[in-house]
């Protein structure tokens, strides 16, 4: 299918999909329209593609007993995903686990649909899990102020830092990142395509945002969570790097050469983390000049 046929038949579905029904699963929240762009499935490497929409990523795993999907992003981007998943010839009943990187409603609104949807187990840390259960963000949580509620997703639940979630020949490994958000977690899982095996780091935010008067200065053991956070997605065994925000790695433009035919493939870079950290590392010190002037 083309890129524009794509997005018409997406629009064919959330016509006649509203029109239906309301489903308070799927009702939008407002947020950013660059993260509701339309954009076509594609094969990053080996058992790993991209079925996120055009400023938010998600991953499918295809572990050959079943999928692993990663991240939930909106719930009015839920049909664009569930169409990508079926363009590429698997079937959303077949996804066991949603992981997800954060409980903030761009990654996390659209979970309860697809679990619905899917049937599948929501996997994060327990932070996050407790976060998720309760549709918004953790009371500690730099944003907590300001961020919006979401479906609440009743089936969430936590499991340990470094512990992997197994399926068929899929193990996908929980590195927890706090710092954004208190329980937020980056997953990595080896990839291989014939013998080019690589490791794959599906990467949470690290950026240094805040809300209501909270600042990094006056909390500096969120600032050091951080900064611990930065040091060990640099330090991380990383060949393809897909970041939440696709444009916080380059990931946008990646997609784009990819999709065009690019060779080698634009996401292997084994620089691609430790470029990520160094970026997070330098919006914090932004921030924290920011708050001292
Ligand atoms: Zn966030």
């Amino acid at each position: 299918m083309t890129i524009l046929s794509f997005a018409a038949a997406l629009a064919l579905l959330s016509a006649s999909g509203s029109a239906l029904h309301d489903d308070p699963l799927t009702r939008p929240i407002p947020g950013n329209a660059d993260w509701e762009k339309p954009q076509a499935p594609l094969k990053l490497h080996g058992d790993t593609y991209f079925v996120g929409t055009g400023g938010l990523s998600m991953v499918l795993i295809d572990s050959s007993d079943g999928l692993i999907l990663i991240d939930g992003a909106l719930p009015q981007t839920v049909a664009m995903t569930e169409a990508s998943i079926r363009q590429l010839g698997f079937r959303v009943e077949d996804i066991r686990y949603i992981l997800n990187t954060e409980a903030h409603y761009d990654h996390s609104g659209g979970l309860a649909a697809l679990a619905r949807d899917s049937g599948a187990e929501v996997i994060t840390s327990p932070i996050g899990a407790a976060a998720l259960r309760m549709g918004q963000a953790d009371a500690h949580d730099p944003q907590a102020s300001s961020v919006a509620a979401h479906p609440p997703v009743a089936n969430a639940r936590g499991i340990d830092d470094g512990e992997s979630v197994r399926l068929g020949s899929a193990a996908v490994t929980a590195v927890f990142t706090p710092g954004h958000t208190p329980g937020s977690v980056s997953w990595t899982w080896k990839s291989c395509e014939g013998d080019a095996c690589v490791n794959v780091v599906f990467a949470s935010s690290l950026n240094a945002v805040a809300s209501g008067g909270f600042t990094y200065r006056a909390h500096p053991d969120v600032t050091a969570t951080l900064r611990a956070s930065i040091d060990r997605m640099e330090a991380l065994p990383c060949d393809l790097l897909i970041s939440v925000h696709p444009d916080n790695s380059g990931g946008d433009v990646k997609i784009a050469a990819l999709q065009a035919g690019a060779t080698p493939n634009p996401f292997l870079d084994p620089s691609a983390c430790r470029a990520y950290a160094e970026r997070a590392r330098g919006r914090l010190q932004a921030r924290l000049d920011r708050e001292a002037s």
